[in-house]
C-alpha cells in the first residue's frame, strides 16, 4: 500500500517539465482511452454519445473533444449512481462533498485512483520545498482529511484543527505542537495570523503556507507573508477531481495539472473571467468528461515554459467563494466556509439555493430554495449542529423563491449585517 503511494509520487514528479508537445501528446492517448471506457461502460456516457451520433473514434485529437456536451453536478445528481459509475460501489472508495440525509452527491474512485490524487497534492507540496520530516498544521475542515497511508512512514504528518476552534486555542495548540508549514483555508489562516500578532507570539518558524478552499484575497496573502513566511502556495482543487493547480516557487499564478487534466476555458459576461471545464484523464470508476465547474478563472495567455521548470500552463486567479466570517456571542470570529457547508451536510441542496444572513450576535437566518420545506427533523439536526458549533443562538428557516444574486453578479452564500 505505501509502496504504491510512493510510486504514485514519483512517477508523476518530473510531468511538469515535460514539453507542450509531450502534454499534448500524452493527454490526446488518455483522452482517446477514457471516451472507449466510457462509451463500453458508462450508461450516461453511451447514451450522451449515441443521442449526440458521436463514436469514440471521433475523437481523434484533443480539441474534438468539444463534441461531446457538457456536464454538471446536477446532471449527475438527476441519475442513478450506476449509470455514470464503473465496478461495485461497495469496493469503492467513496468521498461526499457534504453528507446529506437525502440524496448525497459522492465521488467514487479506486485505491490507485486515490493515490494519485493524493501523489497529485504531495508532487505540489515537494515542488515547493516539503521536506519528508516537516510538520503541517491543516486549519479549515471540521471532516478529517482523507485517512493517509503515507503518516505510518512519517511522511507527510499533519495534524487538523477545525475552523471552528477559536483562534486562541488555535494559538495554543501550535505552542505545543511547533509545525513548520500551515496548511488550510486562507479565511482561517488569517484569523489565526492576526492572532498570533496580537499576543505578539514568535514561536514559529514557518516554512511554507499552503492554502485551498477559497479564494485567496491580497489582503490575507500579505498578512501571511508579513507573519509567517513570503513563501505563500495556493492550491486550486475541488472535491470531484483533488487538486486542479498550484501556485509554483515564482508566485505568478496557478500551473494547471495538465498531466491528470484537460481544461477547457469558456467566455463568461466578465470579459476576463473564464468559466472551466475539466475533464479527468484518470478517472475509471467515475468518469468526468467535460465537467462544469461553478469557479471562474482568469488565465494567463504567455505560454511560455515557467522559470520554475513547469510546461503546464498557468492561470493567474480563481474567482469562486471568498471567505467570510460569522461572529459568534464572545465576539470571535469563525470562518463561514465550515459554517455554511453544515447546512448541506444536513440538506440536499447546492451551494446557490441557500444563504447563511447573520444579522446579529443573537440572530441568523437561512433561506433555502426547495420544493418541499425542511422536516422537523431536518430542522432539529441543524439547530443542534449550529448550536454545537457557535452556540445558542436563533436562526430563523426561509423557505423562498429565488435568492439574489449581489451588485457584482456573484452569488454571496453568507451575508453579515453586523458593521464592523
Ligand atoms: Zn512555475
Amino acid at each position: 500500500m505505501i509502496l504504491n503511494s510512493i510510486y504514485a509520487i514519483l512517477k508523476e514528479y518530473n510531468n511538469p517539465s515535460w514539453s507542450k508537445e509531450k502534454i499534448k501528446n500524452i493527454q490526446l492517448s488518455k483522452l482517446k482511452k477514457i471516451v472507449n471506457f466510457a462509451f463500453d461502460n458508462i450508461p450516461y456516457y453511451q447514451s450522451m454519445m449515441k443521442e449526440l451520433n458521436i463514436l469514440p473514434v471521433d475523437i481523434s485529437t484533443v480539441e474534438d473533444l468539444k463534441k461531446l456536451s457538457i456536464t454538471t453536478k446536477n446532471d449527475l445528481r438527476k441519475i442513478d449512481t450506476k449509470e455514470y459509475t464503473f465496478g461495485d460501489l461497495n469496493k469503492l472508495i467513496k468521498n461526499t462533498t457534504t453528507g446529506t440525509t437525502s440524496e448525497p452527491f459522492s465521488i467514487y474512485s479506486t485505491n490507485n485512483e486515490f493515490r494519485i490524487r493524493q501523489a497529485t497534492e504531495l508532487r505540489c507540496f515537494f515542488k515547493n520545498g516539503y521536506k519528508l520530516r516537516d510538520k503541517v498544521l491543516f486549519l479549515g475542515p471540521i471532516y478529517p482529511p482523507y485517512k493517509n497511508q503515507l503518516s505510518k512512514i512519517g511522511l507527510y504528518r499533519r495534524k487538523l484543527m477545525s475552523s471552528f476552534t477559536s483562534a486562541k486555542d488555535q494559538i495554543e495548540f501550535a505552542k505545543k505542537y511547533k509545525p513548520n508549514i500551515l496548511r488550510g483555508y486562507p479565511s482561517c489562516l488569517k484569523l489565526f495570523a492576526n492572532e498570533y500578532r496580537k499576543q505578539k507570539c514568535d514561536f514559529l518558524k514557518i516554512k511554507s503556507i499552503f492554502l485551498g478552499g477559497e479564494v485567496l484575497d491580497d489582503e490575507t496573502r500579505k498578512i501571511l507573508e508579513d507573519t509567517f513566511s513570503k513563501n505563500i502556495i495556493n492550491i486550486y482543487g475541488c472535491w470531484e477531481f483533488g487538486r486542479l493547480a498550484y501556485e509554483c516557487n515564482e508566485h505568478d499564478g496557478l500551473h494547471l495539472n495538465e498531466d491528470m487534466f484537460i481544461f477547457e476555458f469558456n467566455d463568461t459576461e466578465i470579459k476576463e473571467e473564464k468559466e472551466i471545464i475539466v475533464t479527468s484523464l484518470f478517472s475509471y470508476a467515475m468518469p468526468l468528461i467535460r465537467y462544469k465547474m461553478s469557479d471562474k478563472v482568469v488565465l494567463i495567455e504567455n505560454d511560455k515554459k515557467c522559470s520554475c521548470g513547469s510546461n503546464f500552463k498557468k492561470i493567474k486567479s480563481v474567482k469562486g467563494r471568498v471567505g467570510d466570517y460569522y461572529i459568534k456571542k464572545n465576539n470571535e470570529k469563525i470562518s463561514v466556509t465550515n459554517l455554511t457547508a453544515l447546512f448541506r451536510k444536513y440538506v440536499d441542496i447546492i451551494p446557490t439555493q441557500y444563504k447563511f444572513i447573520q444579522y446579529s450576535l443573537d440572530n441568523s437566518e437561512i433561506k433555502y430554495i426547495r420544493e418541499k420545506p425542511l422536516s422537523v427533523s431536518e430542522l432539529k439536526k441543524i439547530k443542534d449542529a449550529y448550536e454545537l458549533y457557535v452556540g445558542k443562538i436563533n436562526i430563523k428557516f426561509s423557505k423562498v423563491e429565488n435568492i439574489p444574486y449581489d451588485k457584482s453578479g456573484k452569488y454571496r452564500y453568507f451575508e453579515s449585517k453586523i458593521k464592523n
